[in-house]
């Protein structure tokens, strides 16, 4: 099983909130932090924080979105940062706490049940944020109409929901400039790459194309901070000399998406991406490059930022 707090109960969402870690130190001094989440779960996160905590340490923990705060125990401190600067897992200590305005799903995923597809959508009417299990039809609805009518248990009826833009606060190193050229498009929403998937979850191929090829630029600090939508798709990474794993995306930009897996990829590494994997022949497969890789301590998975090729 795994271990550390991120994946322990609920799905995972990789992404940046705003926080402020405070409390009381063993010296009785009182402490006080802004600072942001790194990964997210219903119950917890992982948090980078500079101030020295220790397993079992209780703090609170405010949502600076919501200005809620919440007492929360440190789990342990992450022996290998994502970002900058010491990194810890913390639990919240009321466990049926909405901290993060986040409504995650109440079922819990047995092993191998991952073929699932979830979302994080928003209700266009209240903003209402929710990490959404879509079904097959209602996942081709969002990715061909950027849209889905569903309850909204806030506003008492059906309403219109969106993918919900998160920043995920990692920001991607620049390359030298002979880096694996980005396809560049519009800003609009209707760009982003959800719509670029090479295949549908069921095999119905989509365009392997990105909508709109643009120039392209091979200036990496351009997209230091990009916008992503929370899709988590079954995919399979395959390398040139056989090595696959079948994994679920954690998110996706425009040029790109956010994949954790089991295999050791080098930065600059290309790999075969088959979206919406199936387990079935047949599939499409888009080539893609590591532009970047952090491990996820406590277990033997590493993120990584991957680009889409253009097509040739
Ligand atoms: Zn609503």
């Amino acid at each position: 099983m795994k271990t550390d707090v991120e994946v322990r109960r609920t799905e995972r969402v990789l992404l940046k909130v705003p926080i402020k870690v405070h409390g009381v130190d063993p010296e009785g001094k009182a402490f006080s932090e802004n600072t942001h989440t790194l990964v997210i779960n219903r119950h917890g996160a992982r948090i980078a924080a500079r101030v020295l905590l220790r397993p079992g340490d209780e703090i609170k923990v405010t949502n600076s979105y919501s200005n809620r705060t919440f007492p929360f125990r440190v789990v342990c401190r992450v022996g290998k940062s994502l970002g900058e600067g010491p990194e810890w897992g913390v639990e919240c200590l009321e466990p049926e706490a909405n901290v993060w305005g986040i409504q995650f799903p109440q079922k819990k995923k047995a092993p191998g049940e991952d073929q699932s597809i979830s979302a994080l959508l928003e209700c266009t009417q209240c903003a209402s944020r929710e990490l959404v299990e879509v079904l097959q039809g209602q996942y081709q609805t969002l990715i061909t109409e950027f849209s889905l009518r569903r309850n909204c248990p806030k506003c008492g009826t059906t309403t219109a929901w969106q993918f919900s833009f998160v920043d995920d606060g990692w920001e991607e190193p620049s390359f030298p400039a002979q880096a694996a050229p980005t396809v560049q498009g519009s800003e609009s929403t209707s760009d982003l790459a959800p719509q670029s998937l090479a295949t549908a979850p069921t095999g119905a191929p989509l365009p392997t194309t990105t909508p709109h090829p643009a120039p392209v630029k091979t200036e990496r600090k351009e997209r230091r901070r990009v916008k992503r939508v929370t899709l988590k798709l079954p995919v399979r990474i395959r390398l040139q000399d056989g090595q696959q794993d079948v994994t679920r995306t954690e998110n996706f930009s425009k040029p790109g998406a956010c994949v954790i897996s089991k295999l050791a990829l080098y930065e600059n590494a290309r790999v075969l991406l088959t979206m919406g994997y199936t387990g079935g022949g047949g599939d499409l497969e888009a080539p893609a490059r590591v532009v970047w890789q952090k491990p996820m301590e406590g277990t033997q998975l590493t993120i990584y930022g991957v680009d889409f090729e253009s097509k040739r």
